[in-house]
């Protein structure tokens, strides 16, 4: 297999079996993302860094060692299309609209819509809604996680290889501090409180319902069960 030297800015191959570089995630099948999921995320352009602002996936991170435009704005292209206000507040309303912002991010937009393969609907489903909610919890609740440790930030939170709980992390901004830091208004000094880890709980697990929609409906159903039978 030949590691792929293109540049972003070369025109758009479909994925081909000696070609790794993702050009677009539309291009990318199940299949694919199986082949290819133990390779370096970098080697396949997948990273936080990336942007594609001809076809609206940017990069609004701003902790580069200088920022090109404004703070907010896609520091590829400086396109202002983030209500922050909105972004910001960590609460469920609007979730709708923050999922919209998210994936004009190509990193984000890239999660939202890889392929759910074979052996991740199988771990989502062999855990379970509940089961999954539990698994972000612990993860969320890590010191390294809890705490901004530079040295473990970045590159900590599996990608292709990871599971939907990984995927929905690098979805929802909470793969990491530093994501946390501009999509949440998380500062580094602050630990998280309570609060923030069942908000980005509730953001995670909303984009588990959206890949796999029956996931929530089969543990509501469960519950009611239980409940139908411990009532008699
Ligand atoms: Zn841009
Ligand atoms: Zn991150």
């Amino acid at each position: 297999m030949q590691t792929s030297r293109n540049s972003e800015s070369e025109q758009a191959n479909p994925l081909e079996v000696n070609q790794e570089y993702i050009q677009s995630v539309s291009q990318l099948t199940a299949d694919d993302v199986e082949r290819v999921k133990g390779r370096k995320p970098k080697s396949l352009g997948i990273r936080c860094g990336r942007s594609d602002c001809k076809r609206d996936l940017h990069c609004f991170d701003p902790s580069g060692s200088r920022l090109t435009f404004t703070k907010g704005r896609c520091q590829s292209c400086g396109i202002d299309l983030i209500d922050w206000d909105v972004v910001h507040v960590r609460d469920l309303r609007n979730i709708d609209a923050k999922f919209d912002f998210f994936k004009k991010e190509w990193i984000r937009h890239f999660f939202f819509h890889v392929p759910i393969t074979n052996r991740i609907e199988s771990y989502a489903r062999r855990n379970g809604f509940e089961g999954l909610a539990q698994i972000l919890d612990k993860q969320l609740r890590q010191d390294k996680m809890l705490r901004f440790i530079k040295e473990f930030d970045w590159n900590q939170t599996k990608m292709l290889n990871g599971t939907i709980v990984h995927w929905a992390r690098h979805a929802t901004a909470s793969c990491c501090r530093a994501c946390m830091k501009y999509w949440h208004n998380i500062p580094f000094e602050q630990q998280l409180t309570a609060e923030d880890i069942n908000y980005l709980k509730a953001l995670a697990m909303r984009y588990v319902t959206l890949r796999i929609p029956d996931l929530e409906i089969l543990q509501q159903s469960r519950v009611a069960k239980a409940q139908s039978q411990s009532a008699v």
